[in-house]
């Protein structure tokens, strides 16, 4: 305990110093919170901003997870919100067993908003999919535990019904991408990445910018055939004016559904 207290106050100081020194300098504090929008939150995550505001960077959600996949934000990406928590899946996928949530003493995660069962959404990456190259592989579908939240195209590409999706991360955990195929250092390692809604928004108003809009299909926005790298890459911090809805249809067959439908009625467009 003592050392979380410690890593709580540490942070704090160093969010309070740095944050301060930016005070008056809009142009990069307006980017460095547009930046922000992009982090894939832990359950319960309402706003950014609430987050942010609320979250002592205490430590405790992610020493509470079972999977490992909370950590902090690191200095590096963001200072705003150095030391708020993150997803990463590459240890693993959310269950929503909702300890990280029930773990926070601040309320920066909490139960019962629109948030608590939407993470985010999965993008195909097109340069990375390997099934958008060649075929035969359909490990994101197989491993993907909500109905509907994965179909396969007419020539059995993914593609992502982002009402469906719930941001789970069982998808991008399982891709194989990176070891099918020769390493590129301009490719994403993942042929489906989790990725917020706000990013989500901003990667395909560049792919529809250039007439890639989520595939041959052309259609954009709730069904998604994917972006390239590099708009996974500049979308995270391309200005996104609001998020894509929150998913309304899919059922993650783990952790409490009632709480979830509850939630749903709360409903909206998630604040910044
Ligand atoms: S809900 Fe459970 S599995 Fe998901 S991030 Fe929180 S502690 Fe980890
Ligand atoms: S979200 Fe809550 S539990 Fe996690 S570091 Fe912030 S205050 Fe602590
Ligand atoms: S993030 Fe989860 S719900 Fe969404 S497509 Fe991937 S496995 Fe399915």
């Amino acid at each position: 305990m003592a050392r979380v207290e410690r890593i709580s106050r540490r942070g704090f100081f160093a969010v309070g110093v740095v944050g301060a020194a930016t005070v008056g300098l809009g142009g990069f504090e307006a980017v460095t919170r547009q930046a922000d929008l992009a982090f894939v939150r832990p359950p319960g995550a309402e706003s950014n901003a609430q987050v942010v505001a609320a979250c002592t960077r205490c430590g405790r959600c992610w020493q509470a997870c079972p999977y490992g996949i909370v950590g902090p934000v690191s200095l590096a990406d963001s200072i705003v919100g150095y030391g708020t928590p993150t997803l990463a899946f590459s240890k693993g996928r959310c269950d929503f067993c909702m300890k990280c949530t029930d773990a926070c003493p601040t309320g920066a995660l909490s139960r019962g908003g629109s948030r608590e069962r939407d993470l985010g959404v999965a993008v195909v990456v097109k340069d990375a999919c390997v099934a958008w190259d060649w075929a035969g592989c359909t490990v994101c579908k197989d491993e993907c535990p909500v109905d509907g939240a994965i179909e396969l195209d007419e020539r059995d590409r993914p593609v992502i019904h982002a009402d469906y999706c719930d941001g789970c991360g069982a998808c991008e955990r399982a891709c194989p991408s990176a070891s099918l195929r020769a390493y590129d250092a301009g490719v994403a390692t993942k042929g489906i990445v989790v990725v917020s809604r706000y990013a989500q928004t901003a990667q395909i108003a560049q792919a529809d910018q250039a007439g890639q809009g989520a595939g041959e299909s052309g259609q954009s926005g709730r069904a998604g055939g994917g972006v390239s790298s590099e708009e996974l890459f500049a979308g995270r911090t391309a200005p996104a004016v609001e998020p894509l809805a929150p998913h309304d249809k899919g059922v993650h067959p783990d952790g409490p559904n009632a709480t979830r439908e509850a939630s749903r009625s709360v409903g909206g467009v998630h604040e910044a």
